[in-house]
């Protein structure tokens, strides 16, 4: 088997195992607003606010949507983040809203 098709197998286990992104309040609506937010931000917010300048991997809840998520599609709460930015925030949430 090559290589890749291990990896490949791995991937679908994983997604497997993870709910459908519609069942984690992630639908359509909110899949349309972070790809705009994305096109008009493309970089990373905090690695910008640290002087950096580095691509976005995704978009990200400012106030995380378990909090309130009346902010889930509103436009001022979105930021756009690298992974490793978005991990970071995360791990601050955890303490934040603990
Ligand atoms: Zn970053």
């Amino acid at each position: 088997m090559p290589k890749s098709a291990i990896k490949y197998s791995q991937y679908r286990a994983k997604r497997e195992f993870r709910p459908q992104s519609r069942t984690r309040g992630y639908d359509r609506q909110w899949e349309l607003l972070a790809r705009s937010f994305r096109v008009e931000f493309p970089l990373c917010r905090m690695c910008l606010d640290a002087g950096v300048t580095r691509a976005a991997a995704l978009v990200d809840h400012i106030v995380p949507v378990v909090i309130d998520p009346s902010l889930r599609l509103e436009w001022s709460n979105l930021q756009s983040l690298c992974r490793l930015c978005h991990a970071k925030k995360t791990a601050e949430d955890a303490t934040k809203y603990a």
